[in-house]
């Protein structure tokens, strides 16, 4: 083992995608705890440009037929599921039998039986499980739960939570590899932006499926929804998500003045403002955060800030919500 590699731990990224190249392999170069040990993937010549390119050994390259002989490689010790949304059971599960540590892409799955047999696989083998929420690592986002939690404008009385993509293709429009449209894809940012800023739990929703513009490509999916999370103390948080229309903001209005982040989801270029001025926080690389505090949290025998629990209480207002746009029924959900 050379010096660079010495005293990590090693992650296995499944799935070669748009996310794994663009975001999670680069930021691995940049993490201290960790860094990419091996990869999984069912095309030989990506194996092969990955080999190359980021010095992988072949005995750490798997496809999906072999991945359980991870389980006797010593190499990797973290497992990261960065496949479509209706795969994410399967491979959390699997890793979880492997023995392995594992960090799993949102949303964490489609249903919360999903989420239930992927947080038991984990318990069973004994190892840690988190869910790839990113932001809760990034500074103008962590002041927003600081200036919500601490009350620093006084009690929340409104928030509006917006985010949307003008452009989307692939697995995001098939509602068999998603388990729905934007609310499950960019929508979650809103649902934890809303939770993480107010450290509350939504008590019930209301949701209005938008008018479709492209009603084939969006057949089976919703184009854009609009939802209202109810929260204690007479709280209603104003949320919308589209795949027709770039959207990006999270809003707070206290008693005192008002904060807030626009674009706030993005991977960098996160504005933050106040009633009383901008905010001044770093650019960080958030990915590289998150995947070391999970490294620190296995090297420490700490547990993680997004766990899976944290992840299963998304999927369950996700599908409330989805059951409030279905209904036209106010869904209470029960904590
Ligand atoms: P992608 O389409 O770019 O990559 C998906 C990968 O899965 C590809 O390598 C593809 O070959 C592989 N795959 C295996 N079986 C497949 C199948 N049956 N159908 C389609 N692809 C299959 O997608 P992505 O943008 O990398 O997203 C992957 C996961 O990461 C999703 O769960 C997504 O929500 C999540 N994600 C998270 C963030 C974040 O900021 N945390 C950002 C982007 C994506």
């Amino acid at each position: 083992m050379d010096n660079k590699r010495a005293n990590k731990l090693g992650i296995a990224l499944v799935g070669l995608g748009k996310y794994s190249s663009g975001q999670l392999a680069p930021a691995l170069n940049e993490t201290i705890h960790c860094y990419l040990a091996g990869i999984v993937t069912g095309t030989p010549e990506k194996a092969d440009k990955w080999k190359k390119k980021y010095d992988v050994p072949e005995k750490n390259i798997y496809n999906y037929s072999n991945f359980d002989q991870i389980n006797d490689n010593p190499d990797i010790d973290i497992i990261y599921i960065v496949l479509p949304n209706a795969m994410h059971r399967e491979y959390v599960v699997r890793a979880a039998l492997a023995g392995k540590h594992v960090i799993c892409e949102k949303p964490m799955a489609l249903t919360v039986a999903e989420c239930d047999e992927m947080i038991e696989a984990c318990k069973k083998a004994n190892r840690l499980l988190s869910i790839g929420y990113r932001l809760h690592f990034e500074p103008h986002n962590v002041e927003m739960m600081r200036l919500g939690r601490d009350k620093v404008f006084g009690g929340i009385k409104r928030m509006i939570a917006e985010d949307g993509l003008a452009e989307v293709e692939g697995w995001r429009l098939d509602k068999g590899l998603a388990g729905g449209g934007p609310l499950m894809d960019v929508g979650i940012y809103c649902v934890q932006g809303v939770r993480y800023t107010t450290g509350v739990e939504p008590i019930a929703v209301t949701a209005k499926e938008g008018k479709k513009k492209d009603r084939k490509r969006f057949r089976d999916i919703e184009e854009s929804l609009t939802w209202q999370m109810e929260m204690p103390d007479g709280l209603m948080a104003e949320c919308k998500t589209s795949y027709s229309e770039e959207l990006n903001l999270l809003r707070a209005e206290g008693e005192k003045g008002w904060f807030e982040l626009s674009p706030a989801y993005e991977y960098e270029g996160i504005k933050g403002r106040t009633s009383n001025g901008n905010m001044k926080f770093p650019q960080i690389n958030q990915q590289a955060r998150q995947m070391d505090d999970f490294a620190d949290a296995i090297l420490n025998n700490r547990p993680t800030p997004v766990p899976g629990e944290m992840g299963r209480q998304d999927v369950k207002i996700l599908n409330a919500i989805y059951e409030a746009m279905q209904t036209g029924t106010r869904i209470v959900i029960n904590n």
